[in-house]
């Protein structure tokens, strides 16, 4: 099975990919971690990316695309992979398209969280005050302007790739304003129904 979760930042995406992780033992493939490993590495692709991601703003294409291309190859990738926070583009998802056609791994779903940006801001809030209140470092993008820019970049980057999956006949919406548990069992019922058919 491998899965596509798209929807604004703080919709919920690394959550229910840890959920679905456990669940259907597949292998969750964040971008935006992979990233923010390769920054903490100290790479040339990390400092690259850094400064982007700071602004809110993308990395390029080729990047991602060839950070994910190596990825899906390695052994824990085998039983089906969750992609999380990628594709961000129409040309990200052309490419993916390409990847698993060359592998011989189709799309099982596309999963689209739909979430009000009032409760976006309001969840970003409450992050930053829990890492505050914990003693953690709050992530350099974490704060209500990136946010908002990330939320401009996601309207006119990636919603593009919405229209993309239904043409496809790949997407299935969910409501991301539910809590935690109810977004779960909503998506359980999703999948085992795609797998029954
Ligand atoms: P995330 O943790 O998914 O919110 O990603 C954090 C940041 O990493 C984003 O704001 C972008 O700067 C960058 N990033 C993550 N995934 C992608 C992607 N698929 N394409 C381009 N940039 C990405």
């Amino acid at each position: 099975m491998n899965l596509i979760l798209i929807g604004p930042p703080g919709a919920g995406k690394g959550t229910q990919a840890k959920f679905l992780e456990t669940k259907y033992g597949l292998k969750q493939l964040s971008t935006g971690d992979m990233l923010r490993a390769e920054v903490a590495s100290g790479s040339e692709l990390g400092a690259k990316a850094k400064e982007l991601m700071d602004a809110g703003e993308l990395v390029p294409d080729e990047l991602i695309v060839d950070m994910i291309a190596s990825r899906i190859e390695a052994d824990d990738c085998k039983n089906g992979v969750i992609f999380d926070g990628f594709p961000r583009t129409v040309d990200q998802a052309q490419a993916l398209d390409t990847m698993l056609a060359d592998k011989g791994a189709p799309l099982t779903a596309v999963i689209l969280f739909e979430v009000d940006e009032d409760e976006l801001v309001n969840r970003l809030n409450s992050r930053i005050q829990q890492a505050v209140d914990a003693g953690n470092a709050v992530r350099a993008d974490d704060n209500e302007e990136t946010l908002r820019n990330r939320l401009e970049v996601y309207r006119n980057q990636t919603a593009p790739i919405i229209p993309y999956y239904e043409a496809e006949d790949m997407l299935t919406r969910i409501d991301g304003m539910q809590d935690i548990a109810a977004v779960s069992a909503q998506l359980a019922q999703i999948l085992d129904k795609t797998k029954a058919a």
